[in-house]
């Protein structure tokens, strides 16, 4: 609620939004001292900014990381992070149940540019333990997208720490607030910050945060490659960090509910949640994620894609959307949105199938969520 920010007398209580793209100076000895980061202070926008640093404050103390920086989208992020932490060439071992357009940033600019992607299904160690040899990194999401799997970050660390492979994870469907991966001794953790840290689905934001050695690297790279992150949405993402622990908990006993209630509803052939008894990851979620899984879920319909158009005709409230973690509840068809970029036969060895939804639970009454489910799939 608090980090961030020094409240002090007569300063206004929400942080003024600084849109200047450069500062000025009267004096060269003090430019020359804030340029090269002796001095605290701005000069540049592309640089720093003042609504930046706050919320990249914010993110590293909710991370418990010594440092973090923003950039103008998650994928920004992922890719600043990678190349702090893995010089090329060299070879990166990642989850198979990637957010799409991950896999397509390995496959598409970093494979092409020296690194050799590899993907393990990280729910087997034995796997992850395999092809951790000579990698140079480890990529991890705390939970997969769209099945909602859970892999075990703290066992994964301790093999990569063996190994002296720096492990990076995209802690955005779990946030800080369930989840704090560098306390499980994760080296960066990265976030969609687009997504529950923004909340309201009105912003695009990435971070990165981890060490101060790294981030410094991340942030110089970022400010030649010219992906910052405008003071406007830094300071959206910052107001939406002020509830996320209220938003987080809702999320999360409304996703369960949801869930548990979809496994009883007509046409629905799987639900995954990996809080539901039965589901692959339960064990590791339980232990992982004490406190609730956030608000993702999938579920898969019988009768295939015509399936999903027919419900998704019938929704009176639920809206398609291709994006996730806002506080209204959004399905999402990963066929045609997140995972697009992959081949029939990819997405069928991962399990996304043509009645895969992927559903963002909101933060509405939940009898309102599930009383619509209810109803667009009744007969
Ligand atoms: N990581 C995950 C898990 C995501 O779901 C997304 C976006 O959907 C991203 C990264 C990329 O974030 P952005 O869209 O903010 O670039």
């Amino acid at each position: 609620m608090h980090s961030g920010r020094e409240i002090k007398a007569r300063t206004p209580l929400a942080p003024a939004i600084t849109p200047a793209a450069v500062h000025v100076y009267e004096d060269l000895d003090d430019y020359e001292a804030v340029a090269s980061g002796e001095r605290q202070g701005y000069f540049y926008g592309r640089n720093s900014n003042e609504n930046r640093s706050m919320l990249e404050a914010a993110i590293a103390e909710l991370e418990g990381a010594e440092a973090a920086v923003s950039s103008a989208s998650g994928m920004a992020a992922l890719h600043m992070a990678i190349l702090a932490l893995a010089p090329r060439p060299t070879t990166i071992v990642a989850t198979r149940e990637l957010y799409g357009g991950t896999m397509s940033l390995l496959r598409q600019d970093l494979e092409p540019s020296g690194y050799e992607p590899v993907f393990v299904d990280v729910l087997d160690l034995d796997a992850v333990s395999a092809a951790l040899n000579g990698a140079g990194l480890v990529l991890l999401e705390t939970i997969t997208n769209p099945l909602c799997r859970v892999p075990d970050v703290e066992a994964i660390v301790g093999i990569a720490k063996e190994r002296g492979v720096p492990v990076l994870v995209d802690n955005t469907f779990a946030t800080p607030i369930l989840c704090r991966p560098i306390e499980l001794g994760a080296d960066v953790v990265m976030h969609s910050a687009t997504k529950y840290i923004g909340g309201h689905s009105d912003l695009l934001a990435g971070v990165v945060a981890g060490d101060a050695k790294t981030v410094a690297a991340a942030r110089a790279r970022s400010v030649r490659m010219g992906g910052t992150l405008g003071a406007f949405d830094a300071w959206l993402a910052l107001r939406g960090l002020r509830t996320l622990e209220v938003r987080i908990r809702r999320h999360s006993e409304n996703s369960l509910a949801l869930a548990k209630a979809l496994r009883d509803m007509p046409g629905v052939a799987a639900v995954h949640h990996p809080l539901l008894e039965g589901s692959p990851s339960y064990e590791v979620a339980r232990r992982l994620l004490p406190d609730g899984a956030g608000g993702m879920l999938a579920f898969d319909l019988a009768g295939g894609r015509a399936a999903v158009q027919r419900m998704m005709k019938r929704f009176r409230m639920v809206s398609f959307a291709a994006s996730l973690g806002g506080v209204e509840t959004t399905i999402s068809y990963p066929e045609i949105t997140s995972h697009r970029g992959l081949s029939p036969a990819e997405r069928a060895e991962l399990g996304v199938g043509s009645g895969t939804v992927r559903v963002s639970t909101g933060i509405e009454a939940v009898e309102d969520i599930v009383a619509d489910f209810e109803q667009a799939l009744a007969g």
